[in-house]
């Protein structure tokens, strides 16, 4: 570790290590600073899915930020592979969003029309893919270009790329106070301190206390999801399935991860028997096949959500040089190309297209005042 950093960034997240790559591929010197092992809390736990329409219903200003991040991952997947020999998992066979009744059809169809690059599949075309299917269903919204990433990889590419690049790494390691003297962060650690021209909270769940620490109002939402795996010895799709109330993502390697749960304010990591039993319980009502083949795995992380429901990524609104880069709730691994890339370009001063200044700035949260986004159960 040196004294100083041009950047300090705080967590060793997905969003942490997609930061420290543009940044230290732009020759500005970031550290990564991780309490535990890089990519071991939300990152780990996430199915990786670039749910980019499932979470719209118009294309609007947020709409465009999480389809630039899918487009991004498109060169960011060669690089990291070109650079680290990681291959993350990006899935080419797109996203499904499954109709099981006239409402639930009738409103993907009309999510259809909002947006340019969706298809529509009648059911006959939907079982021509998916023979599993129970016969109840009416049709499918085919997202083609949103697939999935394998979250853990593209964590690690994302780290390695960093550090290739001139970056630096302090795992096990909690970063305790940040002052600021005239122009000088100093990070203080358990038992050391380094200095930053400028600092980044990307603590994830546990970004609350930076808030709090800079005389905020803590925005953080924390929200626990528990998710299951199955490793069934056949195929039995390929595209990521989305329904109304769980998911089911195919991973390369053979594993089927079904989620997720939604609890909200929950900060504990263990996974309940009971939300796990809620979730098999849907997904078998509609799979009753995948009963029959051996789980895999059972586990939970959490989400960093946030009072409005949007991430927070930019500069606080009077601590110059110290960014946020959080509350990206169930959309992280979706959003960490473009947050980095945004919190690279504001750093060193390039364009940033103000909408998304203004949609995800810490300041609009002292504006809005209190929480009014519903996180369901
Ligand atoms: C069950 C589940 C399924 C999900 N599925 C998807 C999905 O399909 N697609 C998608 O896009 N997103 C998904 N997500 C959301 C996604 O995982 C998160 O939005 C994303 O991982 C957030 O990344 P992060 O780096 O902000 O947080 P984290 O991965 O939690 O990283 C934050 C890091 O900061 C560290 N830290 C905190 N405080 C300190 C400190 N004081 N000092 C040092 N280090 C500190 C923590 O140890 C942690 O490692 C899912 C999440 C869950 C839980």
């Amino acid at each position: 570790m040196k004294e100083h950093y041009d950047v300090v960034i705080i967590g060793g997240g997905i969003i942490g290590h997609a930061i420290s790559y543009y940044l230290n591929e732009s020759s500005v010197r970031a550290i990564v600073i991780e309490k535990h092992a890089s990519g071991s809390k939300a990152t780990k736990a996430a199915a990786g899915m670039l749910g980019v329409h499932t979470e719209h219903r118009a294309s609007d200003a947020y709409h465009q930020f999480c389809q630039h991040s899918r487009d991004l991952y498109q060169d960011l997947s060669k690089e990291l592979h070109e650079l680290t020999a990681i291959n993350i998992g990006l899935s080419p066979f797109g996203m499904m969003e499954i109709a099981m009744d006239e409402t639930h059809k009738k409103e993907l169809l009309e999510k259809k029309h909002a947006f340019t690059s969706l298809e529509w599949l009648e059911a006959k075309q939907v079982r021509g893919k998916i023979p599993a299917l129970p016969p109840e269903f009416s049709g499918a919204l085919f997202m083609t270009k949103d697939g999935h990433v394998e979250p853990a990889a593209t964590c690690e590419a994302l780290k390695r790329a960093a550090l290739l690049y001139g970056g630096d790494l302090l795992e096990n390691t909690n970063v305790l106070e940040v002052t600021k003297t005239e122009d000088i962060f100093t990070v203080q650690l358990e038992n050391a301190s380094v200095t930053a021209s400028q600092v980044v909270a990307a603590s994830g769940a546990d970004s609350e206390r930076w808030f709090k620490a800079t005389g905020m109002d803590n925005p953080i939402v924390p929200v626990k999801g528990e998710c299951f795996s199955i490793k069934p010895g056949k195929h039995y799709f390929k595209e990521a399935l989305f329904f109304k109330d769980f998911y089911i993502v195919p991973k390369p390697d053979g594993r089927y991860i079904a989620g997720a749960t939604s609890k909200p304010n929950d900060l504990s990591s263990d996974t309940m028997a009971g939300g796990l039993a809620d979730l098999m319980h849907r997904v078998f009502a509609v799979f009753p096949d995948l009963k029959e083949e051996p789980m895999q795995e059972f586990w939970s992380g959490v989400r960093p959500g946030s009072a409005d429901g949007l991430p927070i990524i930019g500069e606080h609104p009077t601590l110059t040089g110290f960014y946020f880069a959080t509350g990206h709730y169930r959309n992280g691994i979706l959003l960490a190309p473009a947050t980095g890339q945004m919190i690279k370009d504001l750093i060193t001063k390039q364009d940033v297209h103000q909408p998304f200044q203004e949609l995800f700035s810490p300041e609009r949260l002292d504006r809005k005042g209190a929480s009014n986004y519903e996180y369901s159960s």
